[in-house]
């Protein structure tokens, strides 16, 4: 099944989203299969739970776009553990469709997260990869990117979101 996107403006997105406690349910598996489909179907290469509306503590994570299944990741409570290195790079988010800027971050990253089974698993990403942990992880605490963004910068993306708002045009 495939879930609408959640734009920028619903509270879920900047909530902090709940731990997860019980894991290799027919619900969960159903709900990260879910997310792969609806991370491709909006051609993402990470999505966090509150971003189809659930806020619960599950992120995927894809950077081949559906390319090679053996990047396919689950992060489930997902904490980061180390990061080192910078690194700026044009960063957009599927709930903030038509936006893109500059953000600073770590350039290597290792989380220690749950799979769908509940075994724990670390791991460490570089450049896109260490992005997208750092992204996906922020969504689950209620961040969103642009709060990395200078505040000039964000207090602009912002009144434009308004104005589509009004218009009818960010539902
Ligand atoms: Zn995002």
């Amino acid at each position: 099944m495939i879930y609408p996107i959640v734009k920028y403006g619903n509270p879920v997105l900047e909530h902090p989203a709940e731990t997860v406690t019980e894991f290799d349910t027919p619900e969960l598996n159903k709900l990260v299969d879910d997310m792969f489909e609806s991370m491709y179907a909006a051609r993402g290469v990470g999505l966090a739970a509150p971003q189809i509306g659930i806020g619960r503590r599950i992120a995927v994570i894809d950077t081949s776009a559906g390319e090679d299944p053996a990047q396919k990741l689950v992060l489930i409570n997902p904490e980061v553990l180390h990061k080192e290195g910078t690194q700026t790079i044009e960063e957009g988010c599927l709930s903030i469709p038509g936006f893109r800027e500059d953000v600073r971050r770590s350039k290597k990253v290792t989380i220690r997260a749950q799979n769908a089974k509940g075994e724990f698993y670390e791991k460490t990403g570089e450049d896109l990869l260490a992005r997208a942990f750092l992204h996906e992880t922020d969504h689950l605490n209620g961040r969103l990117y642009i709060t990395h963004v200078s505040p000039l910068k964000r207090d602009l993306i912002r009144r434009k979101i308004r104005k589509l708002q009004k218009a009818g045009e960010w539902a």
